[in-house]
């Protein structure tokens, strides 16, 4: 849930007349790092229909976080967060589009309207190096042009690495999660 502010250089173009209103989606679905929020749980400031109790110094992660809801007139009402019951957003490194689901509805990215448009995102993406990921609290899903690979537990910290060769029917897309938490072998300890 976030108030009016003053359009700045670094915000997103926000579609007009959009608003967060009552939505407060975004302070459950993603991960927090300012504070080690994990995904899929509320964060401790967010208060049940007011908002954050925070808001003034709540953290940068938090200032800058705009859904795609927000910021592209093509999704419909039915897109805001607060009703699909997930967040799309993109991720860090501005190309893959992460669908971040709240775990109280896990199938929510499945009905009717909204796989079919999240698949069509899969087929347009995967040539040109943008992938689409569904994380369920601590799950994360890759969906891939070939198929979806449920990727298990990934932390925020981890590394997902999509790699493509060429196979006999076409691209070939493979996937891999770098674990920044591993354990320090033995060797090193
Ligand atoms: S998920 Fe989107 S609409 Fe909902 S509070 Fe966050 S930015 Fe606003
Ligand atoms: S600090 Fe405030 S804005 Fe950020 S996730 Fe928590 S409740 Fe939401």
């Amino acid at each position: 849930m976030k108030d009016a502010e003053p359009a700045t250089l670094d915000q997103p173009r926000l579609v007009p007349g959009r608003a967060c209103g009552t939505c407060m989606m975004c302070c459950k679905v993603p991960a927090i790092e300012e504070f080690g929020k994990p995904p899929g749980v509320w964060c401790r400031h967010a208060v049940s229909g007011k908002g954050c109790n925070i808001y003034p110094d709540r953290p940068q992660s938090c200032r800058a976080f705009y859904c795609l809801w927000m910021q592209d007139a093509s999704f419909g009402p039915e897109w805001k967060p607060e009703k699909a019951k997930f967040v799309v957003y993109v991720q860090r490194n501005g190309a893959n589009i992460q669908v971040a689901v709240d775990p109280s509805f896990s199938n929510a990215w499945i009905r009717p309207p909204y796989e079919a448009r999240i698949r069509q995102w899969v087929a347009d993406g995967a040539e040109r190096g943008r992938f689409v990921f569904v994380r369920i609290g601590p799950r994360m899903i890759a969906l891939l042009p070939g198929g979806d690979v449920d990727l298990g537990r990934v932390d925020p910290d981890d590394e997902i690495v999509v790699s493509r060769r060429p196979g006999p029917a076409g691209l070939v897309y493979d996937v891999e999660v770098k674990r920044r938490t591993a354990a320090t072998p033995a060797s090193l300890a």
